[in-house]
């Protein structure tokens, strides 16, 4: 939980948001009018990974359909507590390419900073449910640490806020960061990855325009959408703020069983993002996370939509198909 319990006038209205945002499974169903018996197993798999949804985000949901593709991303489900060989706790190996404090400098010419571990939402298939959990900021004094690995290796050009969800930091905090990083000379760009704009577009409110137009850095807003249902009016106006004031906007989905997994559905993502000034960026093949089999998507099948997908759009509109693999220098490339 973000906000900090002061009086309520001075809290943003986002964040007001994220303090009213549903953490009970009861609540959540009753609100969609779909069968109590969930419940008990839903509470079961929500004491090992939390539920945490904005209003915004359920209102966009389906009422009386236990398969809504918003819904399935977020409800706890029986099926998170079986054991499946060959998902793990740290299916990527963040562990390894630590070299400061919340710093991952894995490829080339970039550095991923975690931030914070707090998110506006949690995904029940991320592959950081182990650890996203708390509700930790990094602070600044640990930043400085950070910084100063920044600062003397000048092979990095771009720096990519991550977490967590780096949204999550105040204005006030995020400003702060991102002045210290303006004054790295060697640095050229700023990259944010954030499913923010899509779960809580009141986070794009003038004191984030404010904070971000600010920078000299070039802007790259990578935001994480699944289906098309996601991108209602008011993320519309989010994004096209945030086009506005000349953020490059790309989009990044993972693969989910029940949720994406068909051509026409990633077909009609991909439209929906581009008329919100989105392109698609990296469909990612399912991090091999514990509690998240059941959302797997074998490789080969996931070529053969991305083949159907190919044929019915631009190749623009395309994303690539990738999958992680520790201690490669990027992403696998997958068809
Ligand atoms: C995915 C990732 C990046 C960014 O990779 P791009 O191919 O540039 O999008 C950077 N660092 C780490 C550790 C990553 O996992
Ligand atoms: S917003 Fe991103 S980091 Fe946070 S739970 Fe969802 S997928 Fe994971």
């Amino acid at each position: 939980m973000v906000l900090v319990k002061t009086s309520l006038c001075h809290v943003p209205g986002w964040q007001q948001q994220l303090a009213s945002s549903i953490s009970d499974p009861a609540e959540l169903l009753q609100e969609l009018e779909i069968d109590p018996g969930l419940i008990p197993s839903s509470k079961a798999a929500a004491a090992q990974f939390s539920m945490r949804v904005p209003r915004s985000f359920v209102s966009r949901m389906r009422k009386g359909d236990p398969n809504d593709p918003l819904l399935r991303q977020v409800l706890p489900l029986e099926a998170e507590l079986i054991r499946v060989p060959g998902f793990t706790e740290d299916p990527v190996g963040d562990r390894f390419a630590q070299c400061a404090p919340g710093i991952l400098h894995k490829y080339y010419g970039r550095v991923l900073l975690s931030v914070t571990r707090a998110c506006a939402i949690h995904c029940r298939y991320c592959f950081r449910r182990k650890t996203n959990n708390t509700k930790v900021h990094t602070g600044m004094k640990e930043w400085q640490q950070t910084l100063n690995y920044i600062t003397s290796d000048t092979s990095l050009y771009e720096v990519i806020l991550s977490g967590g969800d780096p949204l999550s930091l105040s204005d006030k905090r995020l400003s702060a960061l991102l002045m210290e990083l303006d004054c790295i000379p060697h640095l050229g760009r700023l990259r944010i990855h954030s499913r923010q704009p899509i779960v809580l577009p009141e986070r794009v409110n003038n004191g984030l325009l404010k904070v971000l137009a600010q920078s000299r850095l070039q802007l790259v807003l990578v935001v994480h959408t699944n289906h098309p249902r996601e991108i209602d009016n008011d993320v519309r106006t989010a994004l096209s703020r945030l086009e506005q004031i000349g953020v490059r906007l790309f989009n990044q989905s993972v693969l989910l069983r029940g949720i994406n997994d068909t051509a026409e559905t990633l077909a009609e993502l991909s439209e929906s993002l581009f008329s919100a000034h989105v392109l698609p960026y990296y469909l990612h093949i399912l991090d091999r996370v514990c509690g998240a089999a059941h959302y797997e998507v074998k490789e080969e099948e996931a070529s053969g939509i991305l083949r159907s997908l190919r044929q019915w759009l631009p190749g623009y509109l395309v994303p690539k198909l990738v999958r992680e693999e520790p201690g490669q220098m990027s992403k696998t490339l997958l068809v």
